[in-house]
């Protein structure tokens, strides 16, 4: 089914910008037109909430979480970048496994389960895309996700 992923993605950001603001973060979304794949509406939603709202728990009060669609060469590309606590340089390669919750998260007492990300990965790939993470500049955390475009 066509689903603009600049729509949800804006869909996820008014469902948790009240979350943001309780800490005092700055949300941001920018897209470069509706930005049109082919994916099972609810379940893409979900994979956008789950990272978004882990830029939220993860940014200290006063952070920015900024989210972009775009698309380039077929490619679909949603980013979501914050300048939370980051994620320890060797603990990348785990990240999606099931259950695995990074070192400076849980002595940071945030709460979760680790068991989102595995969700998401999943359902990124039935869709025929991919996720990936790498550190921000200067700081936090940048996820990236990427989809084919469908076509006109
Ligand atoms: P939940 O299952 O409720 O989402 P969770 O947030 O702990 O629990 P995941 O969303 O799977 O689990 O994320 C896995 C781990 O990756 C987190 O526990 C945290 O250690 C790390 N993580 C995820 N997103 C970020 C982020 N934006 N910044 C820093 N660390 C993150
Ligand atoms: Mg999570």
């Amino acid at each position: 089914r066509p689903v603009s992923l600049a729509r949800l993605l804006g869909d996820v950001i008014t469902d948790l910008r009240p979350a943001a603001e309780a800490k005092h973060l700055t949300i941001e979304v920018v897209s470069d037109g509706p930005i049109v794949v082919s994916a099972d509406p609810a379940r893409f939603r979900q994979v956008l909430t789950n990272v978004v709202s882990n830029a939220v728990k993860y940014t200290p009060d006063g952070g920015r979480v900024v989210a972009r669609a775009g698309a380039a060469d077929g490619i679909a590309t949603v980013s979501v970048a914050d300048t939370g606590i980051g994620i320890p340089a060797d603990q990348y390669p785990r990240l999606f496994e099931r259950f695995f919750r990074t070192s400076n998260a849980v002595q940071g007492g945030i709460k979760g389960t680790g068991l989102g990300l595995a969700i998401t990965k999943a359902i990124v790939e039935r869709h025929g895309g991919t996720i990936t993470a790498r550190p921000g500049e200067p700081c936090g955390t940048v996820f990236e996700i990427t989809l084919p475009e469908a076509s006109p």
